[in-house]
């Protein structure tokens, strides 16, 4: 060693001890966001009249949309400040004919501990097995309805063989997940409570009645279909009097078994809201803008930033700032102006 040479003489360390700690999305009110929700198309195969009109919305050109690559560096950029768990939705997701690379190079991103989809299911027997391939850690299939002649009426198209064959497809490719989300509708589907809890006797799949949320240019939600959370808990406990409050995820308040089924049930207050303490949320839509909240009004546009030559550093500023920013719950931020989206279609759910 030449004389001039310093040595850095360090303390025998644990050098995972040492290693900077993950940064992480947090917010002012102390909540921290893990989980990314991404739509990656806004166009659909069915018309849910609660989502979508029947010509559709003004949906952007094609290159208004994230692409493959895009979509790939925003989780890996999220992936290092501390998210781990990715969601894709839409529109539908299925669509997209790059749904299956989008999900195995999302699972291998590192950092990353599961990808999960978000489907109505018409496409999923085609897409199964290669999405299982592929490492998809969990599938939601929206089934409103297992009447085939209400599902045309709420989805305005004759597809409810195929979302149910695409349910089948789930379960034989062992897509370790499964759920079925039902959008709770007074007079629609109530009547058909104990049906959709059969679905959950002889597998294990959670069947979850969302609240409707006021999310469609046609203001359905304004005829009195809302079925609010309490009163669908309260039907179930009618028709099954025995049914066990069991744990669930962050956003699944009500969640119960039958004794001796197989699967679960739960309820998803989303219009309620009464949850946001626990959101670990962040949503990007298929535009490329980041949404800190479903019902939020401003968003930030990290496509923008992305294509005008944006850094990861910048990436991430923006990532984090905007999260920062989250109203404290879904109520103060419907009150940050009016919404420039006209369906859930452009949000992803
Ligand atoms: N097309 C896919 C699907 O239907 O599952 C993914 C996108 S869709 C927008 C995601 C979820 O949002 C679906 O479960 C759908 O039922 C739900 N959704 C859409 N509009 C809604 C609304 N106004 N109220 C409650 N849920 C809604
Ligand atoms: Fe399409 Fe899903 Fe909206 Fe129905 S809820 S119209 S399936 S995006």
């Amino acid at each position: 060693m030449r004389k001039d040479q310093t040595t850095h003489i360090r303390p025998h360390v644990d050098s995972e001890a040492y290693a900077p700690a993950r940064p992480s999305i947090t917010d002012q009110f102390g909540r921290t966001f893990n989980y990314l929700r991404i739509a990656v198309n806004e166009k659909c195969n069915l018309r849910c009249i609660y989502c979508m009109p029947e010509e559709g919305v003004q949906f952007n050109p094609k290159n208004e949309i994230l692409t493959t690559e895009e979509i790939l560096r925003v989780v890996k950029v999220v992936s290092d400040l501390g998210v781990n768990k990715i969601r894709f939705t839409g529109g539908e997701p299925l669509l997209r004919g790059d749904i299956t690379k989008l999900v195995g190079k999302s699972t291998t991103t590192p950092g990353i501990e599961s990808v999960h989809l978000t489907t109505n299911g018409v496409l999923l027997d085609r897409y199964a097995g290669d999405l299982k391939e592929s490492g998809l850690a969990g599938v939601n299939i929206s089934i409103d309805t297992l009447n085939i002649e209400k599902y045309i009426q709420i989805t305005r198209r004759d597809e409810l063989v195929r979302a149910m064959e695409g349910l089948e497809a789930a379960k034989t490719a062992g897509i370790p997940s499964i759920k079925v989300n039902a959008v709770a509708l007074r007079g629609f589907n109530d009547s058909e409570i104990v049906e959709f809890v059969e679905l959950t006797k002889d597998y294990p799949l959670t069947v979850r009645f969302i609240e409707l949320m006021p999310f469609d240019a046609h203001q359905i939600w304004k005829t009195g279909k809302f079925f609010s959370a309490e009163h669908i808990q309260k039907e179930l406990k009618d028709h099954f009097p025995n049914i066990k409050i069991t744990t669930g995820t962050a956003t699944e308040h009500f969640i119960f078994q039958v004794p001796n089924y197989a699967g679960k049930v739960a309820v998803i207050p989303s219009y309620s809201r009464n949850l946001c303490g626990n959101c670990n949320r962040i949503r990007l839509t298929a535009d490329g803008n980041i949404r800190n909240c479903l019902y939020a009004h401003n968003e930030f546009n990290l496509k923008e930033l992305m294509r005008s030559g944006g850094t990861e550093e910048e990436l991430k500023e923006l990532m984090l700032s905007a999260m920062w920013k989250k109203p404290i719950d879904g109520w103060a931020a419907q009150k940050t102006g009016s919404d420039s989206r006209e369906s859930m279609t452009q949000i992803g759910g």
